[in-house]
């Protein structure tokens, strides 16, 4: 079950509707992060469950989970969000791995990001945020 929040801060007037930490559906986890090249918080897909049929099982075998990143997800980026949430369901498959993702931006994989947990700081001002109490989606 996951949940997004509004996060606002009460200084420069900043909203985020993210998780505001790591949450998980059923078939993905996801964590809020803040980029500071953005100075926005995103909550990034950061491990997704692929189904496995025979085909993945002998990719998997022959190239291990790098390569099986490769042919099951993009190459260097992580399934956005709503992609992730759009994919399901995978409920009538009889397998399932987990692939990992690096917490990185969805805007570009070269900027510097990190794990946002709240309670914390404004990517803008460096306020705390406020947690509005009232999950503003409540997905999966
Ligand atoms: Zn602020
Ligand atoms: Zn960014």
């Amino acid at each position: 079950m996951g949940r997004s929040y509004w996060f606002e801060c009460s200084r420069c007037g900043y909203r985020a509707r993210v998780s505001g930490g790591e949450d998980r559906g059923l078939d993905f986890f996801v964590q809020t992060l803040l980029c500071r090249d953005c100075k926005h918080l995103y909550d990034a897909v950061i491990r997704v469950r692929f189904p496995i049929t025979p085909r993945t099982v002998v990719k998997q075998r022959m190239f291990g989970l790098q390569g099986m990143r490769q042919v099951l997800g993009p190459t260097h980026t992580p399934p956005h969000f709503l992609g992730a949430l759009n994919r399901l369901p995978l409920n009538d498959l009889w397998r399932f791995r987990w692939v990992p993702y690096q917490l990185q931006c969805p805007v570009s994989r070269l900027h510097k990001v990190r794990s946002w947990n709240y309670p914390d700081r404004c990517p803008r001002c460096d306020t705390p945020l406020e947690k509005n109490v009232l999950p503003y989606r409540i997905w999966d």
